[in-house]
């Protein structure tokens, strides 16, 4: 399967919708999205808007100009934690979208969870509605790390929680894991890929985790002081090592990487995100959920607002932006580079202007010879050094795309 091929009618004409559910049950220090611990009144008063937001869904591309197409093909629940969500608070969300929108009947619709935070009646209304994919915040299997981090779990209780979505027949459960965690040594990562590899998960994110001024834990390093175990964290160098460890080991285990941060075999890649990457359309729904429609010529994003007290307050969403020719290139490339396949030099040829193709073509052989690319079968992809660095090498290959 390569990027082209999926890249069909029916890409353009089915959607995919994400459903944000910024809820969880403790605020864990690494995390900067806009999620954290509410009451219960919130939660429920949020489902009621999000259920209006998507009731109002096709007002909204039309408000915009855009196509919204009405079949859907996967269904993705993030967060926050989505698990926390009440079997009856779920089933109306889920009203909400077969009442808008054609939900094909294999689609793919995944849950986010954190483990021991997935009752059994969540867990049994989920699958009646559907949902066939358990994303689980893993973060390590090692007890002292997820610790440090504010994370209540321990590796047997993940452990467990595995083995029972996989007995309650969940098709594909998944995990997440940091690398660079405080603590995180070379045999404790080799521990997390280890046991990761070895429990019948059927997908798996290695993300590194992000040393910045939008979480507790990321000040506190920035700033060198001692609290939310900062002390504890790794160098930059160790959480590359560490991500370079799992780029050569987990292919080797079963898990191919097929994205710069995701590894599964083909018939357990996400489908929903590879949405992403290849530019296919997708509705967000919920507090800093983000969009993209297509035009009759071109395409638009939008994002909702990430203040409670913004969200669901009326009007249009917050961001707005009117994608243009050379943005849509500039996505191609560094959306498509971040999957292993890459991206196919003649169809760029095809589907943009020499002005645009011509300088990255130039930019792309200095980064081959670098080592940073390579090109097979006509298409560009990254290398392993690459995919470490892969923000400067967009910014290289688009640096003679003319503004
Ligand atoms: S569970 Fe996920 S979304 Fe919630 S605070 Fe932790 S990392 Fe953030």
């Amino acid at each position: 399967m390569t990027a082209d091929s999926l890249r069909t009618s029916s890409l353009d004409s089915t959607l995919g919708i994400y459903v944000s559910v910024p809820f969880c049950r403790a605020k864990c220090s690494f995390c900067n999205f806009a999620s954290g611990v509410s009451s219960s009144a919130t939660i429920e008063s949020y489902v009621t808007r999000l259920c209006a937001e998507i009731d109002s869904a096709a007002a909204t591309a039309e408000s915009l100009n855009a196509k919204l197409p009405r079949a859907v093909d996967t269904v993705y629940f993030g967060g926050g934690t989505p698990s926390l969500l009440e079997p009856a608070q779920l089933r109306r969300i889920f009203r909400a979208l077969y009442k808008n929108f054609e939900i094909a009947s294999d689609a793919e619709i995944t849950l986010e969870a954190a483990p021991g935070q997935i009752a059994d009646a969540v867990l049994a209304e989920a699958q009646l509605l559907g949902v066939n994919r358990i994303s689980l915040g893993v973060q390590s299997f090692v007890d002292r790390e997820t610790a440090a981090v504010g994370r209540s779990h321990t590796e047997r209780e993940c452990i467990r929680e595995i083995v029972r979505l996989q007995s309650a027949g969940v098709a594909d459960v998944g995990a997440d894991l940091i690398a660079g965690l405080p603590y995180q040594t070379t045999a404790s990562w080799q521990h997390s890929l280890e046991v990761a590899t070895s429990i019948g998960l059927k997908h798996l994110s290695i993300y590194m985790l992000e040393i910045d001024e939008d979480s507790r834990l990321g000040r506190e390093v920035m700033a060198g002081g001692l609290r939310f175990h900062a002390n504890g964290v790794a160098a930059d160098d160790s959480s590359a090592e560490f991500y370079e460890t799992a780029c050569e080991w987990l292919p080797r285990h079963g898990f191919p990487q097929y994205e710069i941060s995701n590894f599964a075999a083909i018939p357990h890649q996400s489908r929903h995100n590879r949405k992403y990457w290849l530019r296919a359309p997708y509705f967000g729904f919920g507090l800093d959920a983000h969009s993209m429609l297509l035009r009759e010529n071109g395409a638009v994003r939008f994002a909702n607002p990430d203040e409670h007290s913004q969200y669901g307050a009326g009007g249009s969403p917050l961001v707005l932006i009117d994608i243009s020719e050379r943005e849509a290139f500039e996505e191609t490339i560094f959306l498509g580079l971040r999957m292993n396949e890459g991206i196919c030099r003649s169809q760029l040829r095809r589907n943009f202007p020499g002005e645009f193709v011509v300088p990255t073509e130039d930019a792309a052989r200095e980064l081959i010879r670098d080592g940073l690319m390579i090109e097979r079968d006509d298409r560009w992809q990254l290398t392993l050094r690459g995919r470490l660095i892969s923000n400067d090498v967009f910014t290289n290959l688009l640096l003679g795309v003319a503004v």
